[in-house]
């Protein structure tokens, strides 16, 4: 049974052996971290991903309900399986955009700055509580819409942007369709994601996944393709693979759809174990684990600049009752506020004047009576 089939909403426990009585309840070292590897056999590359810690703090930064949540932890999982080929200082982003209760689902990948360093993931949902029906699949509740991956290289280099139709049932068919219809390359996700319950712990987030992608060929004949096989006539993995790569990919395919759920996700099996029990033949080899943890990177002085499009007037419009312009970080909801004078490419003062200076002098009124 493909772990795509089982339902999300299963727990697990622990099992007993996992732990040794002398064991303190220290994280698993493989936890929040994303090993690359390579099936020699099959020109296949992919990634294990595990997230604990990392997905517990992106998510306790909002209080959404369990059925968003379960769609940001899918795609929080995606993100780090997908971002972990980025470069240094690049970011990486996804969202599903739907016309269903659950609008928009986003996610950041900061590459690290430095080799070895931890890449940083941030994620955000907006969604329509009243229309949220709760015995619903938390999938079924983004209906149609569109999956896009963003990519960022930094300053002077023209961001990347792919977008492809939301297909499938999950998170993970989306993007299956994005690499085969967007990017011409057979991927394959196969996850795992819930709440777990450990002794003395109490409930926590995890997730676990597996990734394979065809490598790329240099020149990819698909990219002329004139409609695929998959929904809509979009490309699938056979529209792009000749017949020894069909069977290749299929092989590994048939590997992993032996994977179970337990293994991708919980503490007793270490990745590598796990690619040696599923791909031993295949020749698997692995390269260095790539850590993750959760990190926003708004700041004051970023806020700042998205607001320097605005005329005074545009600000006055902003400004509360109380004489301040907020901001919240949709992402760490971190709370951010500022003096009016001081926003906008009108701004009559530096940054350093206090949002709570302009309440003082009387300026307050004069602003809020701008409203409307
Ligand atoms: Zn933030």
């Amino acid at each position: 049974m493909s772990p795509d089939k089982l339902p999300i909403w299963s727990r697990y426990a622990y099992p007993r052996h996992a732990r040794k009585p002398h064991e303190p309840r220290a994280r698993i070292a493989w936890d929040d971290t994303v090993l690359p590897f390579q099936l020699d056999q099959s020109d296949i590359r992919g990634r294990v991903a595990r997230l604990d810690g990392v997905l517990d703090r992106v998510l306790e930064q909002h209080d959404y309900p369990a059925q968003i949540e379960a769609l940001v932890a899918e795609m929080t999982l995606l993100t780090a399986l997908i971002g972990q080929t980025v470069k240094l200082r690049w970011k990486l982003s996804l969202q599903v955009r739907g016309d269903g209760p659950a609008r928009l689902i986003a996610t950041d990948y900061y590459a690290p700055t430095e080799e070895g360093a931890p890449a940083r993931i941030r994620a955000w949902a907006s969604f329509d509580e009243n229309r949220l029906d709760e015995g619903a699949e938390p999938s079924s509740l983004i209906g149609k819409g569109y999956f896009a991956i963003l990519i960022d290289q930094g300053q002077g280099m023209a961001p990347y942007q792919g977008i492809t139709p939301i297909t499938g049932d999950t998170l993970a068919s989306c993007a299956e369709t994005y690499f085969a219809q967007s990017e011409q390359l057979p991927t394959r996700f196969s996850l795992t994601f819930g709440k777990s319950t450990e002794p003395g712990r109490g409930e926590s987030w995890r997730a676990g996944g597996v990734m394979l992608q065809k490598m790329p060929k240099a020149s990819p004949f698909a990219a002329t393709a004139e409609g695929g096989s998959g929904e809509e006539g979009l490309l699938e993995a056979a529209d792009i693979l000749d017949e020894d790569e069909g069977e290749n990919w299929t092989r590994a395919n048939v590997l992993l759809d032996t994977v179970d759920q337990l293994e991708l996700i919980g503490p007793s099996v270490t990745p590598t174990d796990l690619l040696i029990r599923l791909f031993h033949e295949e020749g698997p080899r692995v390269f260095e684990a790539q850590p993750v943890q959760f990190g926003c990177t708004c700041s004051e002085e970023k806020v700042r600049q998205s607001l320097s499009i605005y005329s005074a007037k545009d600000i006055g419009h902003m400004t509360t009752e109380e004489g301040i312009v907020t901001a919240d970080c949709q992402f760490c909801g971190a709370h951010y506020e500022f003096a009016p004078n001081t926003l906008g490419f009108e701004a009559t003062e530096g940054p350093d004047a206090k949002a709570n200076e302009a309440e003082a002098d009387g300026q307050a009124g004069e602003q809020a009576g701008g409203r409307g």
